[in-house]
């Protein structure tokens, strides 16, 4: 049991601290709000509808335990359950986002990168770093849906690029997971210019002889699909993920024809072979240690 405060009877006004440790150690009291998990003991599966026990859906790696739903995870939790554990180091977390256009739409983009920033603790939609899986080294990169949607802006273009660039130089495999809404509109053309980027620095670890492993969440769509993510020597997705370019429904606004059942889930795009494989969370580890040794690196 953790050392109580109050029982520090040695007439010191300092109270007893708790020891200095990683988010992976706490145990019993969480010190970072987990998204789409709201707070509370149980909470109500927005698949099944279900009442679910938080502690069995974290454990869980934040699935539902009824329905098997793949909830939405921020990037610091999927870095979290993707490395072995304290092996992550990030890099490039100093690179910041700008307004270059002042952009406003309801709100500033500048104030809306402030509420943000505020409200994920993240300078922006993306976290990158090396990082071990089941032993063998990776650069990671993966994108946070809970920082405007992971909309993909200059810094995530720029420290995508990094990662890249740093498998490319140190002879890594890559695993980018997406999850995403696409191109950040309040960037206008930066933020487009970004698909162009990553897919050249992509190019280069080819060349170079890399292996990217490419893991779409649910969803996956807009720019992000458009550039790196459909680029991947192997594609991954979780299961029921929503991959496409533009949603179903401005698709079917646009040619009026009704589109098919299951369009652009993951089992779709496995079936047309736009999709490898389709991975429960709780195997993507396993799934990328057994890539990475098939492919021989
Ligand atoms: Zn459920």
């Amino acid at each position: 049991m953790a050392k109580d405060a109050k029982s520090n009877n040695n007439g010191s006004d300092e109270t007893a601290r708790p020891p200095v440790l990683s988010n992976l150690a706490w145990e019993g009291f969480a010190t970072t709000k987990k998204p789409d998990v709201p707070e509370g003991l149980w909470m109500r599966c927005s698949g099944c509808e279900a009442m679910v026990y938080r502690k069995v859906v974290e454990e869980r790696l934040n699935v539902c335990p009824e329905c098997g739903l793949h909830y939405r995870v921020s990037a610091r939790r999927r870095v979290e359950i993707t490395c072995d554990v304290g092996s992550f180091e990030e890099f490039a977390a100093e690179v910041a986002p700008t307004d270059p256009l002042q952009f406003t739409d309801r709100k500033g983009y500048g104030d809306r990168l402030a509420a943000e920033q505020k409200k994920t603790g993240q300078a922006d939609a993306i976290i990158v770093g090396k990082g071990y899986v089941k032993g063998r080294p990776i650069i990671l990169a993966a994108l946070d849906p809970t920082f405007m949607m992971g909309s993909m802006g200059s810094v995530v273009g720029e420290k995508l690029t990094r990662a890249i660039e740093r498998a490319t130089e140190e002879d890594l495999p890559l695993v980018v997971i997406s999850c995403s809404g696409g191109a950040r509109m309040q960037e206008g053309a930066v933020s487009l210019a970004q698909m162009a980027k990553t897919s050249a620095a992509l190019a280069r670890l080819d060349e170079a002889g890399g292996l990217f492993i490419s893991v779409l969440a649910d969803p996956t769509t807009g720019g992000v699909t458009a550039s790196f993510g459909m680029l991947g020597d192997i594609i991954i997705a979780e299961p029921k993920a929503l991959i496409g370019f533009a949603g179903p429904r401005t698709i079917y606004q646009t040619i009026r024809v009704e589109l098919p059942e299951g369009f652009q889930r993951a089992e779709f795009l496995q079936e047309k072979g736009f999709v490898d494989f389709i991975v429960e969370r709780k195997d993507l580890r396993s799934e990328i240690a057994r890539l990475i040794d098939f492919a021989g690196k």
